[in-house]
């Protein structure tokens, strides 16, 4: 590539996908020829607690992947590691750039992030243009009719489907909605640079190694989707999608998946609307980072014992639901959200352990960590969130047991010692755990 010809850049980021990429298809439909570029950025690198985090190996691969694909046109991908602001100097070095394309990510760090690249480029005169790609609404669009963001979920999925374009109901179609528009990215793949001597580094001279945990396929069967009103509550059963990772990743298109959805499982189209809820949450209202949505529920008295703490990250707290869905976390990177909402509740409820160090521990095993997701359903079973549930409501773990896995087969998979000599006595009895999380939290909130 001739360094002195004008190119755009193409910042990847949370959406590893030629297919139907916003950002990419506005890029590439700039005019000019288009570098595409991924950072590894060292400053997210060397908070991670474990050098085989499956979600490096996954970004990893999937760029590779998606160099091979281009490969077959003449084309590579420019992929670097190093602190952000420093790698861009590199680029602005190595080709003559004057405008840059990505699509939005809307978490704290990145927002700061992108401001510091955008003002350092503004001083070259090269323009920043970024898009809506990673969810389908975004803070500010779907809005109270007097104006302001929704906090409660029910009327927000109401005026969702009303700005999307249709009333609900079954048997929907969304397809002619601007806000699931397809854009054919992949189309137009040819306008990329040619560029030598790039590609992507070993995982290794990143500072990392494979991991030995499995990534879901981002194929889902039909009859999932379709039944998954049905079956999406029990773990035993592969009810839901396991797409976590792929939205998290944007290797999979979140307006594609939802314009399937809408025709197949308006409960599946439901949990994509949480999404977008929580994702506008966190964009409003970005003091839930560091502490309660309501913030009230700041002045409880957490125990916090580390021992608790310690039995309910290894599954060994002798509650069989919440140490099947912690070691099928250790083990895979992945927990059903029925058995999410167990876990965190009897971590913040029945523990009474600061529910922000279950937040950090999901945060850092779960291949599908979304800060907005993660934080909106740890707020949730603590009784802290923006839903309308009463404290007061605290899940009975056997009771749970018996409705969501009554004959074992979730429990046996992960704790196949339950039921023997081997498994522990529950570390608290539920009862007086439940009488005592009622006490403090109503001491807090009456002070
Ligand atoms: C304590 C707690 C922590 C959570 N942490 C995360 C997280 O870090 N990242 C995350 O994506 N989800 C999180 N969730 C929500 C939910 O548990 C997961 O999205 C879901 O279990 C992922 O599995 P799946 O891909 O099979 O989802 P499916 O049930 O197949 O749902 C499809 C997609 O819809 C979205 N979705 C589903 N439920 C929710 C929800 N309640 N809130 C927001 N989005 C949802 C996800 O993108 C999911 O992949 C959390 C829930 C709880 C209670």
């Amino acid at each position: 590539m001739d360094g002195t010809k004008k190119v755009a850049v193409f910042w990847f980021r949370r959406d590893l996908r030629w297919h139907d990429n916003r950002g990419l298809y506005e890029a590439l439909n700039s005019g000019l020829p288009v570098v595409p570029a991924f950072i590894f950025d060292r400053a997210i690198l060397d908070e991670l607690e474990d050098r085989d985090d499956a979600r490096v190996g996954f970004i990893h691969s999937e760029l590779q992947k998606m160099n091979r694909e281009i490969g077959d046109i003449g084309r590579s991908m420019d992929v670097r590691q190093g602190k952000v602001e420093k790698v861009w100097k590199e680029l602005l070095r190595d080709y003559q750039v004057v405008q840059v394309y990505t699509n939005r990510d809307y978490e704290p760090y990145a927002i700061q992030r992108d401001k510091k690249v955008q003002s350092m480029l503004a001083e070259h005169q090269i323009s920043f243009h970024s898009f809506k790609d990673h969810v389908i609404t975004e803070a500010g669009e779907v809005e109270k009719k007097t104006g302001g963001p929704y906090t409660v979920f029910t009327p927000y999925k109401n005026t969702w489907f009303d700005i999307i374009g249709r009333e609900g109901g079954e048997n929907c179609s969304l397809e002619d909605s601007p806000f699931l528009k397809y854009y054919p990215s992949e189309k137009y793949l040819d306008n990329l640079v040619r560029i030598k001597g790039t590609g992507v580094p070993k995982l290794e001279e990143l500072g990392f190694s494979e991991s030995s945990i499995k990534i879901p396929s981002r194929v889902v069967k039909q009859s999932v989707i379709k039944q998954y009103g049905k079956n999406r509550n029990f773990p035993a059963e592969n009810g839901t999608s396991r797409l976590g990772i792929h939205f998290r990743f944007g290797t999979l298109s979140i307006r594609e998946k939802a314009r399937k959805a809408a025709s197949l499982s308006n409960t599946y189209l439901n949990e994509l609307i949480w999404r977008d809820f929580y994702s506008q949450i966190l964009a409003e209202f970005p003091h839930v980072v560091d502490g309660p949505f309501k913030e009230k529920y700041a002045r409880i008295e957490w125990i916090n014992d580390t021992d608790d703490f310690k039995a309910w990250c290894e599954g060994k707290t002798g509650y069989p639901m919440v140490d099947a869905g912690m070691r099928e976390l250790n083990q895979s990177g992945y927990m059903h959200n029925r058995v999410r909402m167990i876990t965190a509740s009897f971590l913040s409820k029945h523990l009474l352990v600061d529910w922000r160090w279950g937040e950090a521990y999901f945060a850092r095993k779960l291949l599908d960590f979304e800060l907005a997701s993660n934080n909106g359903g740890w707020q949730w079973a603590a009784g802290c969130g923006t839903d309308a549930a009463p404290y007061f409501r605290i899940f009975n773990p056997h009771a749970q047991l018996k409705k969501f896995d009554k004959n074992l087969h979730y429990v046996k998979k992960f704790v196949p010692e339950y039921g023997t000599d081997n498994y522990p006595d529950p570390i608290v009895d539920h009862k007086l755990a439940r009488e005592r999380c009622l006490r403090v939290y109503k001491e807090a909130l009456d002070s």
